[in-house]
């Protein structure tokens, strides 16, 4: 067969399967990969939506991947068919200041497979070895299918330097507030979450949260300080006006507020109490291999089950119904699978 299945993204309501050509086959340092697991991440329900800033409609989604090698190219000697892998989608110059200095997730010219490319939600696709990972014989695919969603979050903790009694609030327990939880849970003494839905309050309970409370409560912040006792860090994983606010009171004097969540535009920030309390005021954005590295690790450790965080799974060909079921705040993680097409 010189076709395969891909979804295009048109609209939120325009998401179809169309039969495009197949790839040719991987050039030197390239490899060829049968997509199995493919998520939907926040930024394909932005994107599907039109709210996305740099991702142009149509677009061709696919950036959290597992898949199996079917072919290498000349020069790949570490991989060979049958391996199961999961896709590194950031793509980077590799020349500028920050890729020389291994900060490539913020690369002057990055682009992100699935996102300024075409992407892995389809049958195959051809990417560069260096932006595959191997994946441990043990691992399922629908852990694997976490490995990238919860990079980001490892990446995120890395970066505000959560260690070891840290006391950490988490803004939001959707896809990446549950995952920085579980990325916090690591090294913190204390995790407090926060959500204005109780399902995923429980949610963020029964992945070891310390406490989770309402965030439209009132007494919020009260009631979370009697807890935290002055939080080392705070995860905005909402990223509006209200939450960097709560942020800004629930983080000790000297604190850093991380920024993950993705704000849709400017936000106000209390910048009277950032400058008198010290507070450091950061983001973070995607990972780079070592976190991708950690999230593999931290997965295989037993950390989470997949079951509580991958909540439903579509075949390639209900797409369209896989994106509608993950704009749905009551969803966690919704992948599409990728079957044999006969
Ligand atoms: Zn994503
Ligand atoms: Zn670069």
């Amino acid at each position: 067969m010189n076709t395969m299945r891909q979804v295009v993204v048109t609209s939120s309501e325009d998401i179809r399967v169309v039969e495009v050509p197949r790839p040719a086959p991987p050039g030197a340092g390239q490899v060829l990969v049968a997509s199995r697991l493919v998520g939907i991440c926040g930024t394909d329900v932005h994107a599907a939506a039109g709210h996305h800033p740099f991702i142009d409609r149509p677009y061709r989604p696919g950036h959290e991947v597992v898949g199996v090698v079917e072919q290498v190219g000349d020069g790949v000697t570490d991989l060979a068919a049958g391996d199961r892998v999961v896709l590194e989608p950031n793509l980077t110059c590799g020349e500028c200041r920050q890729c020389r200095d291994g900060r490539y997730n913020i690369c002057r010219k990055l682009a992100v497979f699935g996102c300024q490319t075409p992407g892995g939600m389809g049958d195959v696709f051809v990417v560069a070895r260096d932006r595959l990972h191997r994946i441990p014989d043990g691992m399922s695919d629908e852990l694997a299918a976490l490995v990238e969603p919860l990079a980001t979050p490892v990446h995120a903790v890395r970066r505000a330097g959560v260690r070891a009694g840290s006391r950490v609030a988490v803004l939001g327990a959707g896809p990446i507030g549950l995952l920085v939880l579980v990325a916090a849970k690591r090294g913190a003494e204390v995790v407090v979450v926060t959500d204005v839905l109780p399902e995923k309050l429980d949610r963020a309970r029964r992945l070891g949260a310390d406490e989770a409370l309402r965030a439209d409560a009132p007494d919020l912040v009260e009631r979370a300080a009697a807890v935290l006792k002055g939080a080392d860090v705070v995860f905005d994983c909402v990223a509006a006006a209200g939450s960097m606010a709560q942020a800004v009171e629930l983080v000790d004097k000297g604190g850093t507020v991380m920024v993950v969540g993705i704000a849709p535009g400017p936000t106000s920030i209390p910048l009277h109490l950032v400058q008198d309390r010290e507070i450091s005021v950061i983001g973070s954005l995607m990972y780079v291999r070592e976190d991708v590295e950690q999230a593999i690790a931290l997965l295989s450790s037993g950390a989470v089950a997949a079951d509580e965080l991958v909540t439903a799974v579509y075949p390639l060909d209900r797409a369209a119904e896989a994106f509608a079921a993950s704009a749905d705040p009551q969803q966690v993680k919704v992948l599409v699978s990728v079957g044999d097409p006969a």
